[in-house]
């Protein structure tokens, strides 16, 4: 059984991400989705709130589970038996980035392979940080982020 993991802040989940779930699971039998906890950054939504939004949003993707993890991604990957982790790209940057990534974890001699997915093209300038950005003024996050999940940004930043 071919097991994969897509790792991220999800904080909230975009449309973007959600495009690498749907795409990613197809290629896979399983595909965890992890929240990864990083205690030192600060972020929108909690680990729960965040699991529960993925959970709402992956519903209709049968072999889709999601969890959360706090450490080394390849050693959460071990402990789950996924062998693949799925990485999104957007960019040069993003290339940059999942590169260094990628041989780091060859450098731990961790035995998880990494495949990248391209982002599709309406999801290019999309991230968190930006949608979060733009709710925080009141502005429309309709191609941002799905929309059972617009209420809970919408009402994190209502005064
Ligand atoms: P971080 O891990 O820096 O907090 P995210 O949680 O947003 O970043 O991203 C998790 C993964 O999703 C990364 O592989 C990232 O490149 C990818 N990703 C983020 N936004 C998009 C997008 N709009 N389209 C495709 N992939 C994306």
């Amino acid at each position: 059984m071919k097991k994969a993991i897509y790792a991220g802040s999800f904080d909230p989940v975009t449309l973007g991400h959600l495009d690498i779930i749907e795409r990613a699971a197809k290629l896979v039998d399983v595909l965890v989705v992890a929240v990864l906890e990083n205690p030192n950054k600060k972020t929108l939504f909690t680990v729960e709130e965040r699991k529960i939004h993925l959970e709402m949003v992956t519903k209709h993707i049968e072999n889709v589970q999601v969890d959360s993890f706090c450490g080394l991604l390849a050693d959460f990957a071990t402990k789950i038996g996924a062998s693949v982790a799925v990485r999104g790209l957007r960019n040069a940057v993003d290339f940059a980035a999942e590169y260094q990534m990628y041989l780091i974890n060859r450098k731990l001699g961790k035995e998880i392979e990494t495949i990248f997915l391209a982002a599709d093209e309406e999801h290019l300038a999309l991230s968190s940080t930006n949608a979060k950005e733009v709710a925080v003024f009141g502005g429309n996050i309709d191609f941002m982020v799905p929309k059972e999940i617009q209420p809970f940004v919408v009402k994190k930043y209502q005064k």
